[in-house]
């Protein structure tokens, strides 16, 4: 409630960024507010507390919270990130965009199976890229238990597309 109220002061909403037409929230402004940040943390991070034995967070907005999360619980943070940046050995899953495809990676060996994951970013749009990265978890046989943001859009229906993976959502904003 007032956690929302303050976020929705804070965060910037750019028109037109980055094509005509899209209204980009801009979530860097939290940063310029570090009682406001921690807010932020303890929030996710009692999302998710007892529940999880990793954070995984995508790159890159998704390191800005999920490795503070991670540090607040005691459990280690691994890096999903975009193609073509991490040392081998990885693993990928592609997705598709609006026009043609992206991939996600993560090193391999990190994850270790059977363990509980959070997928963390800071936005849920139409969902593509956490659906990708629940796959990536699922493929080395982590177990995907919680999804948290701290925002949602909810016209883009990312909410729907996560229910094939039976675990909790939580965003702050909608
Ligand atoms: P999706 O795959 O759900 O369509 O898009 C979500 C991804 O795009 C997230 O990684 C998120 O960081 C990024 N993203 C899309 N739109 C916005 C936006 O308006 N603001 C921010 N901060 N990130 C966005």
């Amino acid at each position: 409630p007032d956690l929302v109220q303050k976020l929705e002061k804070t965060i910037q909403n750019i028109p037109d960024f980055p094509q005509p037409g899209i209204q980009f929230k801009d979530i860097t402004p939290i940063f310029l507010d570090p009682k406001l940040y921690e807010e932020v943390i303890k929030d996710l991070a009692d999302f998710s507390r007892g529940k999880i034995d990793a954070v995984c967070g995508i790159e890159s907005r998704g390191y800005l919270f999920g490795i503070a999360i991670a540090v607040a619980l005691e459990v280690p943070f691994i890096l999903i990130r975009k193609a073509g940046k991490l040392p081998p050995p990885f693993v990928g899953e592609k997705y598709d965009l609006e026009y043609g495809t992206a991939e996600i990676e993560m090193r391999t060996g990190q994850l270790k199976p059977g363990q509980r994951v959070l997928i963390h970013d800071d936005l849920l749009a139409t969902g593509g890229t956490t659906e990708a990265a629940a796959k990536l978890i699922e493929k080395q046989g982590g177990e995907v238990a919680q999804f948290s943001f701290l925002i949602a859009l909810k016209d883009l229906h990312g909410t729907e597309r996560l229910k094939q993976f039976d675990a909790e959502v939580h965003q702050i904003l909608e």
